[in-house]
């Protein structure tokens, strides 16, 4: 049996973990220092935003198609392997144009989309209203509709990966620090945690923000900003809008994200390190500006209850982009598979198959 070793229970890693669960004679452990999706993955709303995403070619794109194709059979597939749900939303995305200058841009976006394969609709401000009345609508010039795009919440899935890979007998390990790894050469031996060593034919690193410190100690640099997120959850008396239609909005990179009960989540701030900081702090006023944003366009959110704020880091290479999906530099048995940044949700079904390819094609 050749031993997979994964370090880092996010989304990805648990991705990772269910997706190689299929192929026979491997024998798979995932590592996590805490508990499953507590790290970035925790903090995220998991908007898959990728037909309305303005990459329309090359690596970026061909990542977030593969990904959205994944998820289409992903989804139904874990739910039957489980026996219970996958929190999702497929009632899609809805961007608000506030101003006529962009609406060339989105009119092109559309025709490519088109070539590609893939719906985008262009709706007047009354289509808008129709559909969403709760959306001040006389303050944007148009909306963007991609049906195709979801929200998946990046706990449910992350637990029914691990749940699903579990029954296809990976391990997983959670309170299991990884403090350190054995190599001979290029070729990693071992990796240790805290209670033990885990001998192991692949590394992958799917630690987040954490991979950092782990390439340090195989003398690679591998630079990754953390990226503060700020949101906020709330609760409203009756659903907004349309009962039979909650699609997820956007209006000027403010997501309003319909949850279960009458809860919506508003997010995100994206807040960098200032000078002299390693990791930045939350920043009221920043939060302020997404809470303002998020009323300006619904102004039904002022009666709403706030019922909690919270924030996370998101993990951003530095000096290239993200993801980093690639061997482990000097090494031939180890693969990154890190700094998803902003997108972690969305791209972790075709890091996936990324990592798989890195592992399996040169065979
Ligand atoms: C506020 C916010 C909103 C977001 N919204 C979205 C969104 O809508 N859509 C989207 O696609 N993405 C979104 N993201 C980004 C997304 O959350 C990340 O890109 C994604 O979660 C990264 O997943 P990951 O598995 O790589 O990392 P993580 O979820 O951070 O997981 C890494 C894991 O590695 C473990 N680890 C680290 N070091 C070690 C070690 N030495 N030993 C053992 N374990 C270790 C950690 O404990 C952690 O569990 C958002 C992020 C934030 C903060």
């Amino acid at each position: 049996m050749t031993q997979v070793v994964l370090v880092g229970c996010g989304v990805v890693g648990a991705t990772l973990a269910y997706e190689l669960s299929q192929h026979d004679n491997l024998s798979i452990t995932i590592l996590d220092k805490q508990s499953p999706a507590q790290g970035a993955t925790g903090a995220a709303l998991g908007i898959a935003m990728g037909v309305i995403s303005h990459k329309v070619k090359g690596r970026n794109w061909r990542l977030r198609e593969a990904s959205l194709r994944r998820y289409t059979t992903l989804l139904p597939e874990l739910e039957a392997a489980v026996g219970r749900p996958v929190i999702h939303n497929k009632q899609g995305i809805l961007s608000l144009c506030f101003d006529e200058a962009e609406l060339p841009r989105w009119r092109s976006l559309q025709e490519i989309r088109q070539r590609q394969g893939w719906p985008l609709e262009i709706w007047s401000p009354q289509h808008i209203s129709d559909a969403c009345p709760h959306i001040a609508a006389d303050q944007a010039v148009a909306g963007i509709y991609s049906p195709q795009d979801l929200q998946i919440a990046p706990k449910s899935l992350t637990y029914i990966l691990l749940e699903a890979a579990q029954r296809r007998g990976v391990q997983v390990q959670t309170n299991a620090l990884v403090t350190g790894f054995e190599h001979e050469g290029d070729r990693i031996s071992a990796v240790q945690t805290q209670e033990g060593r885990y001998p192991v034919d692949w590394v992958i690193l799917t630690a987040g923000l954490g991979s950092e410190l782990l390439t340090q100690q195989l003398g690679v640099r591998l630079p990754l900003v953390p990226v503060l997120g700020q949101g906020i959850r709330v609760k409203v008396e009756s659903p907004l809008g349309n009962t039979d239609f909650q699609p997820v909005i956007n209006g000027n990179d403010i997501h309003l994200v319909p949850l279960t009960n009458g809860e919506y989540g508003i997010a995100a701030t994206v807040e960098f390190p200032t000078a002299g900081e390693t990791t930045p702090l939350p920043q009221e006023a920043a939060l302020a500006a997404v809470w303002n944003g998020a009323m300006a366009y619904c102004p039904a959110l002022e009666a709403a209850e706030v019922l909690e704020t919270w924030y996370g880091l998101r993990p951003r290479p530095q000096g290239q982009a993200a993801p980093v999906i690639q061997y482990l530099e000097g090494y031939v048995n180890a693969v990154l598979a890190t700094g998803h940044y902003r997108n972690g949700v969305l791209l972790a079904p075709a890091t996936a198959q990324r990592v798989m390819s890195l592992m399996f094609d040169s065979e």
